[in-house]
């Protein structure tokens, strides 16, 4: 039994997400997947505007028919990145390998002894978090860039107008 740990902060989950699981899955090199919900302390704020369980409900919707099992598992951030791991390992399912491209999460693993595969970044200038976010705040078309169950959860809970409300000044 292998199991894999892919982190991110999903804000929002994203077509580019979807993609890295993909060619995750076609390695077979894994039996269960663990999304762990980085930063699920923060939310409104317009770099996190959605919760740690908005962001449960985008991913267990997208992944709905996988074909292996997986965990969705909120991780709040700590002060000290040298304790980070051991936080990590202490709230998910043990696991073999990480997937992550974000420099700091390839560095605090691999100081762990931790095996990571950094997957391609797939169309980066589009796919990223900010890209989605800035094009939700400026009224620009998103829903292309998130999986369908996405863009019904921002829906659900009125993400946008969030995002344009905390954007304000006072
Ligand atoms: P993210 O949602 O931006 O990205 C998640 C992963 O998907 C990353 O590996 C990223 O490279 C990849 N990705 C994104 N778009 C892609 C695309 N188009 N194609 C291919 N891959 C793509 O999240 P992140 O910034 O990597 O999240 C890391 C989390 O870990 C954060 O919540 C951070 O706070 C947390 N963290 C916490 C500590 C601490 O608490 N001390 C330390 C390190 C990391």
């Amino acid at each position: 039994m292998k199991r894999g740990l892919y982190v991110g902060r999903f804000q929002p989950f994203h077509k580019g997400h979807m993609l890295v699981i993909q060619s995750i899955l076609e390695t077979h090199e894994i039996d269960e997947l663990i999304i762990g919900i980085g930063s699920a302390d923060v939310s409104h704020d317009l770099r996190h505007p959605f919760t740690a369980g908005e962001r449960i409900l985008m991913i267990t919707r997208s992944l709905d028919g996988l074909g292996i099992p997986f965990y969705v598992i909120p991780l709040e951030d700590v002060r000290r990145n040298a304790l980070w791991v051991a936080h990590v390992k202490s709230m998910v399912p043990p696991f073999d390998i990480v997937y992550s491209s974000n420099p700091l999460v390839v560095q605090l693993f691999r100081e762990a002894g931790i095996p990571v595969h950094s997957s391609p970044l797939y169309l980066r200038e589009s796919l990223s978090g900010t890209a989605v976010r800035n094009k939700m705040l400026d009224g620009d078309a998103w829903k292309d860039s998130v999986p369908p169950e996405v863009e019904l959860v921002v829906s659900e809970v009125h993400g946008i107008e969030r995002m344009r409300q905390i954007a304000k000044s006072d």
